[in-house]
């Protein structure tokens, strides 16, 4: 497979100083989380699925080879490492690529090998011998895009006479170009803009649909109105495909306006528990303090490795400082950093190379990190309103039932905070001991 050129991925860069909490970035969050992606995510749930059709037959496969790809497809899937087809992936791709081809809906979280299976149908369908765009996948963003490519890429490794094109700001193409690559993967303004403006792609030629990531394109002021305008110039012969990692009411109404006639699979997500994790608090006057505590807890218990997370940007880099200065070996992933800034920090982290991560609430949202046994709270996690944001609280210190290890949790709490605290323990029906941290004996 053979790609055309891409526009060099300037890294959005927000400098700007600020102190506030860092905004949660849908697309970047995802972006990050494929980067530092190293294997399947498992779930322990079944897949649910739903038939456009009920009375016909369901087909799942344990293998791919029952799916009678193409050799040189089935070559890229096994030279990308799979073995077999995960768990979404045994009931959605006989869907897509059954024969005449079926709509699908399909939800679960993200690394459970939704890309790997459009992508999948999207080559297995293409004519190689037709020189026109006819597999058209719309993205996010940008990067998210070229991501996807990539996978293309990959799997199409040995389908030599397979192309792709991104249409993505940046990509110029002069005038009077006949578009002969047969994938095209885009964001919605830029292909809308091939398609109407430029008509780089005749819309009636295309087979296959992908709308990616559609809880993040919602997300996006006018992506699902400018998807939608592409959807409606599409044959009713297209299939029609929509992925998505979290399914709120909102996703799951613009999925439907936009999907004609789905099948419907969704795959649920392992759920977070508290029950393995050992939590404590301890009182502390000011910051001070609480870095005096924190000192006292990693003296006194040998700690593998650990991610303390703070409130704001500005006392995440107060205490990098203080933990720096004081001879440990810190990182600190921050919002202001690039996507591939933060996965590097990460990976680090991961390889070990840091044994403390210190991070602000939404930064290290969805990350796993397996291996860390001590998550502090240097703040509580708290709203706007000042109440306790639980949800945060489970995201940082949860871990999943089946998979997850035991874990030790550790709460800085000014005196004033310490309702917040009670309410915390109350909405999990949890206890939190409170740790004298002179004494650490009480954990060990
Ligand atoms: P999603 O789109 O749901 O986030 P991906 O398709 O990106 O998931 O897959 C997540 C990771 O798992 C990727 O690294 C991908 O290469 C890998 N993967 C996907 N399908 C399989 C499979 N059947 N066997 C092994 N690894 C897989």
């Amino acid at each position: 497979i053979r790609s055309t050129t891409v526009p060099n991925v300037d890294g959005s860069n927000n400098t700007e100083e600020d102190d506030e909490d860092d905004v949660v970035d849908l697309a970047a969050n995802s972006l990050l989380n494929k980067l530092i992606r190293q294997s399947l995510v498992e779930s322990s749930h079944r897949v649910e699925v739903l038939q456009k059709d009920p009375s016909s037959p369901l087909y799942s496969v344990k293998t791919f080879e029952e799916l009678r790809l193409k050799e040189e497809l089935l070559k890229g899937i096994y030279a990308m490492g799979f073995n077999r087809p995960s768990k979404i992936q045994e009931m959605a791709l006989p869907m897509m690529l059954a024969h005449p081809p079926q709509n699908l809906i399909a939800q679960s979280q993200s690394g459970t090998g939704k890309t790997a299976a459009f992508v999948l149908a999207m080559l297995s369908r293409v004519n190689t011998l037709e020189l026109f765009p006819q597999c058209l996948c719309l993205a996010p963003t940008y990067e998210l895009a070229l991501q996807t490519g990539r996978v293309v890429e990959r799997m199409g490794k040995f389908c030599v006479d397979v192309q792709v094109m991104y249409a993505i700001r940046g990509n110029h193409i002069p005038r009077g170009t006949d578009v002969t690559k047969q994938i095209i993967i885009g964001t919605p303004g830029t292909v809308l803009d091939w398609c109407f403006k430029r008509k780089l792609i005749d819309l009636t030629k295309i087979r296959v649909f992908v709308l990616d990531e559609a809880d993040v394109m919602i997300d996006t002021q006018g992506f699902s109105d400018q998807s939608i305008r592409i959807q409606r110039a599409l044959p009713s012969e297209c299939q029609m495909l929509l992925f998505s990692a979290t399914f709120e009411d909102s996703v799951w109404q613009f999925a439907e306006r936009i999907i004609p006639d789905p099948n419907v699979i969704k795959l649920r997500k392992e759920e977070l528990t508290l029950n393995n994790i050992r939590q404590y608090y301890v009182l502390c006057e000011n910051r001070k303090d609480k870095y005096q505590a924190l000192c006292n807890i990693y003296g006194g218990i040998t700690i593998g490795q650990a991610i303390i997370f703070c409130q704001t940007r500005r006392n995440a880099k107060w205490l990098t400082v203080e933990m720096m200065q004081d001879g440990h070996q810190v990182s600190l992933l921050s919002g202001e950093l690039t996507v591939d800034q933060r996965a590097s920090i990460i990976q680090r982290f991961r390889d070990g190379k840091e044994k403390v991560l210190i991070t602000t609430n939404v930064c290290a949202r969805g990350i796993d990190v397996k291996q860390v046994t001590i998550v502090v709270n240097f703040d509580l996690p708290v709203n706007q309103a000042e109440e306790p944001d639980y949800e945060t609280y489970l995201h940082r210190i949860g871990r999943t039932g089946r998979f997850g290890k035991k874990g030790l949790a550790f709460n800085m709490i000014e005196v004033d905070k310490l309702p917040l605290l009670m309410k915390i323990q109350d909405h999990f029906n949890s206890s939190i001991k409170q740790l004298d941290p002179e004494d650490m004996d009480e954990i060990e």
